[in-house]
């Protein structure tokens, strides 16, 4: 596979692409299937006032029930994206998404803000605004019952294309998360002109909490940052009480981690929803 081991090589080179360029065929062929089959459920994780534990909102993450048992989005979503299926998924679980938002709102009685990841190619579809708000409309959903998720390495690509959709679905009064901040090359000048509300603080920095020192700084500044822009600030991949504890002194407001709760499906994220209802 190496380059540097000369020419007798290139054949292994080869044969190695080749089989990678058949695995993503196949996979392709998979996905394709998987969509017809509507093989794909979203599963939800509370995101809780770090204080009071009061569940605020949720995020949406996709799965794929294959027959081959629940597949996690890092091992689908890329592929997806390289083939051109990103679009279709997207919509599926926008869909799936609303939909299950409007039936926790009935059942449960409980305020919560349903959190949908939206890839940077979604963003750049001429209709994606349109489509969202027909979606909100076809469940009966107020803009501020979703926001959408982007990551902030997403946010640097095509940076025009992606201001102006921002922009628009801003306009529509819906809210937008800059998702795994710190791991990306955004910069300050350019933050302050996006239309976002909320950073969420990317989980390697949080994994270091609450000894390591360089990360404590790293997160001081970034909920310095947010403060100081006026955004709201969510902490993933809280594991730990000690992280909670040190987030907390720390003035970050929201937490969201397996010390809350993994993702769970739809029942049991209906049942945790149902324990933090206004009685
Ligand atoms: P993300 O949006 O940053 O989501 C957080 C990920 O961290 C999730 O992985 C979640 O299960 C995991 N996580 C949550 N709490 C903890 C914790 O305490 N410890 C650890 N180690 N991990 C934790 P998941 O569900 O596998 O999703 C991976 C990524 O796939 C997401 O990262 C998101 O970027 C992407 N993704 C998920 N659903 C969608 C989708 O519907 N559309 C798009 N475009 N991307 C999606
Ligand atoms: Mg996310
Ligand atoms: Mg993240
Ligand atoms: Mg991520």
């Amino acid at each position: 596979k190496s380059k540097s081991l000369g020419r007798g090589t290139y054949v292994i080179f080869d044969q190695s692409m080749e089989q990678e360029a058949s695995e993503i065929l196949e996979l392709e062929r998979n996905l394709r299937t998987a969509i017809q089959n509507d093989q794909f459920i979203v599963h939800y994780q509370p995101i809780v006032d770090a204080a009071t534990g009061k569940v605020e909102m949720i995020e949406a993450l996709l799965r794929w029930n294959s027959p081959n048992g629940i597949l996690s989005p890092d091992k689908f979503i890329p592929i997806a994206e390289e083939v051109g299926l990103i679009n279709t998924l997207g919509e599926l679980v926008l869909n799936k998404a609303c939909e299950q938002t409007a039936y926790l709102k009935a059942t449960t009685g409980a305020k919560f803000i349903t959190s949908i990841n939206v890839s940077a190619k979604q963003l750049r579809q001429p209709h994606f605004t349109n489509n969202l708000e027909s979606m909100l409309h076809k469940y009966d959903l107020q803009p501020k019952d979703v926001q959408l998720e982007i990551t902030e390495n997403a946010l640097v690509e095509e940076v025009e294309c992606i201001t102006n959709a921002l922009k628009e679905i801003k306009t529509l009064g819906i809210r937008i998360a800059i998702d795994d901040f710190g791991t990306g090359y955004s910069s300050l000048s350019y933050l302050r002109k996006l239309p976002i509300d909320l950073i969420k603080i990317d989980q390697s920095f949080v994994k270091m909490l609450p000894n390591d020192e360089e990360h404590r700084a790293i997160i001081y500044t970034i909920i310095s940052l947010a403060c100081s822009l006026d955004l709201e600030i969510i902490a993933e991949g809280v594991e730990e009480k000690s992280q909670r504890e040190i987030l907390l002194s720390m003035g970050c407001k929201f937490i969201q981690g397996n010390l809350i709760s993994h993702p769970v499906d739809l029942e049991s994220i209906k049942l945790i929803l149902g324990h933090t209802s206004p009685k």
